[in-house]
C-alpha cells in the first residue's frame, strides 16, 4: 500500500499515507551526534558479531534499570533490527515440522519467518470483542506435542493491544505446564504504551530461562533506517544466534552501534515526549473513527495503530459499480477514491480489518479520517443496477 500510495502521489494526487509501521519523529539529537563522532573516530571496521561489548553492556543495563531484568552482556545479541533477531531465534529453535503458536492478528513477518524456518504456524484467532487478546484456555487448546515456540508482541502491531501483568501471569500459568515451549516476546513497541508500565513476560521467573526478548531502536528512538535490534535470552540460545548471524550478516553497522550506546545511555526524555504525542493522537483519532458508521473500533493501549473491523462494508458497492468483497478491496478503494493509504488486515492474518497508523501530524490525521468517513459513506448497500 505504501508503494501504491507513492505511485499515486508521484502522479500529483494528494495521498495521505497511514500505512507505514514507523514513527514520524526524528532520531534524537544526541544519538545523531554520537554517530557523527563515531565516523570521525574511525569506527569503520568489522564489529564483533554480537555487537560491541559497550553496547551489549548498555542494553543489559537498560534491561536492569527499565525492566528490572537481570541479563549478562553475553546474553545479548545485537543484530540489524528486531526482524533479524526474530529470524535468528526462529532459525535456531525450529526444526522442520515444529509448531509455532501465534495469536492473530500478528505482525506480517511472523508467519513468513516460520515458513523460512520450515516450521508450522498454529494461529489462535482473536477478535476485536476481546481487544484481540487471547485467553489462557485458548493458549492451552493450541498446544500440541509439536509446539516449540509461543510468539507474540505486546504492545502489539497491528492492534495496539497491551497485555497487563495479570493477563500475562495467566498465560504464564499455562506455559509453566509445558516446559519445552520457548517464548519469543517481541517488545519493540515497549515505550509506546499508555498503561502504567511495560510488562515483559521475562519478569516471570518460572519461564524466564525460555523467554527470548526481542527489542531494538527502531520505534523507541525513531531509528528504523539505522538497523539495530537485539535479543536477550539464555546463554545457549544467545550463542546459537551469534553463530548463525556470523554466517549471514556479521555484526550490524559500527556507526549505528555507537549511536545505540548513546541512545541507551542517554535517558528516556525523547521517548517520553514521543509517547505523549502518540497518546494525544490516539485520543484524537479514536474520537474521529468512532464517529464513522459501520466501523467497529476499539481503544488501543499502545503502539500507534487502530485496527478497526470493516466487515460491515463487505458486499457494498462503489459509485462505479464495483462490489467490495474484502479488506484488500476496501483498502484499495480508500486509496483510489479517498486518497488515504491504509493496510488490509489480511497481511496480519485478519481479513476483516484494516490497519490505520496514526504516526502522522494531527492535521493529516484529521483530514484522513474525514476522507475515510466520506469514502465509506459513499458505498451503496446494493449493487448499482
Ligand atoms: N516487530 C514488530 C511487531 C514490528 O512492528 C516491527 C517493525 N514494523 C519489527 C518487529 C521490526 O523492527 P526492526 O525495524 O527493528 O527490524
Amino acid at each position: 500500500m505504501a508503494k501504491l500510495g507513492r505511485e499515486l502521489a508521484a502522479k500529483g494526487v494528494d495521498v495521505i499515507s497511514l500505512s507505514l509501521g514507523e514513527t514520524d519523529f526524528f532520531t534524537p539529537q544526541h544519538v545523531k551526534q554520537a554517530a557523527k563522532e563515531a565516523i570521525d573516530q574511525n569506527y569503520s571496521y568489522y564489529t564483533p558479531v554480537a555487537g560491541y561489548p559497550e553496547l551489549r553492556k548498555a542494553i543489559a543495563a537498560k534491561l536492569k534499570n527499565e525492566n528490572g531484568l537481570d541479563y549478562g552482556f553475553d546474553q545479548i545479541v545485537v543484530s540489524t533490527g528486531a526482524k533479524q533477531s526474530l529470524a535468528n531465534a526462529l532459525m535456531c529453535l525450529i526444526n522442520p515440522g515444529d509448531e509455532v503458536i501465534i495469536p492473530t492478528p500478528y505482525w506480517v513477518s511472523y508467519s513468513e519467518l516460520v515458513k523460512l524456518a520450515e516450521g508450522e504456524s498454529v494461529f489462535i484467532d482473536a477478535t476485536i470483542e476481546s481487544d484481540f487478546k487471547i485467553t489462557p484456555e485458548e493458549l492451552e487448546a493450541a498446544i500440541t506435542p509439536k509446539s516449540k515456540v509461543f510468539m507474540f508482541s505486546s504492545p502489539n502491531n497491528p492492534t495496539g493491544y497491551v497485555y497487563s501483568y495479570d493477563e500475562l501471569a495467566a498465560l504464564v500459568k499455562v506455559l509453566e505446564k509445558h516446559p519445552d515451549i520457548f517464548i519469543i516476546s517481541d517488545e519493540i513497541y515497549e515505550h509506546i504504551n499508555f498503561l502504567d508500565r511495560h510488562v515483559s513476560i521475562a519478569e516471570f521467573e518460572s519461564v524466564k530461562d525460555r523467554v527470548i526478548i526481542i527489542n531494538g531502536l527502531s520505534k523507541a528512538y525513531a531509528m528504523t533506517g539505522w538497523r539495530l535490534g537485539y535479543s536477550a535470552s539464555n546463554k545457549e540460545i544467545a550463542a546459537a544466534c551469534d553463530k548463525l548471524q556470523s554466517q549471514i550478516t556479521s555484526g550490524t553497522c559500527s556507526i549505528t552501534q555507537r549511536a545505540g550506546v548513546a541512545a541507551y545511555e542517554g535517558g528516556l526524555e525523547s521517548v517520553r515526549e514521543m509517547k505523549e504525542v502518540f497518546l494525544r493522537r490516539r485520543d484524537l483519532v479514536y474520537g474521529l473513527l468512532k464517529d464513522i458508521d459501520g466501523l467497529k473500533v476499539n481503544l488501543p493501549d499502545g503502539a500507534f495503530y487502530f485496527f478497526p473491523d470493516v466487515s460491515s462494508f463487505f458486499g457494498k458497492t462503489t459509485a462505479d459499480g464495483q462490489t467490495i468483497a474484502n479488506a484488500d478491496e476496501l483498502a484499495l478503494y480508500l486509496l483510489n477514491t479517498s486518497h488515504v493509504a491504509v493496510v488490509s488486515g489480511d497481511a496480519f492474518g485478519d481479513p476483516k480489518s484494516i490497519r490505520i497508523s496514526y504516526a502522522a501530524a494531527d492535521e493529516k490525521l484529521i483530514e484522513a479520517c474525514k476522507r475515510i468517513k466520506a469514502g465509506l459513506s459513499q458505498l451503496n448497500e446494493r449493487p448499482v443496477p
